[in-house]
């Protein structure tokens, strides 16, 4: 079968057709402008490529309450022309195909279970720290939802004692979002993220927010592995930071085998980048027919 494959990001817009397989057939990139130009470029490339689904690993928040009237709709976001806007009822329905949607993370998640170093997990947890930070859940094999989906971005975190930094959240002085993300770095620093490899300092702190956020995950939700992704994690030398103080964190009061072995316990995303692709790809075999 053929399936459609959506990563719908705030900066740019991969399209791609696959199949159950994993294999990618065709792919291509459309820049995220305003929906009036970028969705019918969208529908354009899809519509003569002969899909039988399409799945949509998308920029939240979302609607995704199967009962509600306005399921698969971006709710209130900062990119502000994508507010409101019916990106799985206009795709499903100009393209005359099933769909399914869900977050840009559940989706990294997704790619990394189905097709990635995860495969076989039924529970686990993905984390982006770039721009934004989100994760998405797996829990007993489903991708949790609950009333929304997780915000784990906005998990209130202890401030360091050293650190008066306001945070760049405009919701929560003290969220991870707002204390450890791509932005953040920067603004704290007066340098990006890229540019302070060689400064200890900065990777000191930014393991002490990112290890506080995966303590309260993994006593929250119990995953067998956590996954990051995203931009800032491709300094490298955070991975043994953060390792090193969840396990100082926990104190051994969870034993578990999996958490024994802290460096295939939090690992980077093994797809390199298209662990969100490939999640789209799962979400369209996932689709309702
Ligand atoms: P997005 O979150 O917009 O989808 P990314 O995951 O690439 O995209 O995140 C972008 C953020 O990550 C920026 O704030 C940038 O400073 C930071 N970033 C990108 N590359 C690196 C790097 N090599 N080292 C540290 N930070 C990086
Ligand atoms: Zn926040």
């Amino acid at each position: 079968m053929r399936y459609g494959a959506l990563e719908a990001g705030g900066t740019k817009m991969i399209c791609a057709v696959g199949d159950e397989n994993g294999n990618i057939f065709d792919e291509k990139t459309i820049p995220t402008t305003i929906p009036n130009e970028t969705i019918p470029e969208i529908i354009n490339y899809f519509r003569d490529k002969d899909i039988e689904a399409l799945g949509i690993a998308c920029f939240g928040p979302l609607d995704l309450d199967k009962s509600s009237p306005t399921y698969g709709n971006i709710l209130k976001t900062p990119k502000l022309a994508w507010t409101d806007l019916e990106i799985y009822s206009v795709l499903k329905d100009e393209l005359g195909v099933p769909a399914n949607i869900d977050t840009d993370v559940a989706g990294s998640l997704l790619g990394e279970v189905t097709w990635g170093g995860s495969q076989g997990l039924k529970n686990a947890v993905y984390i982006t720290i770039g721009t934004g930070i989100g994760g998405g859940i797996l829990s007993n094999g489903e991708i949790l939802h609950g009333m929304l989906h997780p915000e784990l971005g906005h998990m209130i975190l202890a401030r360091h004692e050293s650190d008066t930094f306001d945070g760049v959240c405009p919701f929560h002085r003290n969220c991870f979002e707002g204390l450890a993300s791509g932005p953040s770095i920067e603004a704290r620093w007066g340098k990006s993220a890229d540019e302070l490899t060689d400064n200890e300092k900065v990777w000191e702190l930014e393991s002490f927010y990112i290890a506080q956020a995966l303590s309260n995950i993994i006593l929250t939700v119990c995953p067998e592995r956590i996954i990051l992704g995203g931009g800032v994690m491709n300094q490298e030398q955070l991975f043994p930071l953060i390792r090193d103080k969840v396990v100082s964190n926990l104190n051994y009061y969870i034993s578990s085998n999996e958490l024994a072995d802290i460096d295939s316990y939090i690992v980077p995303a093994s797809l390199k980048g298209k662990q969100g692709i490939m999640g789209a790809l799962k979400l369209a075999m996932d689709a309702e027919m």
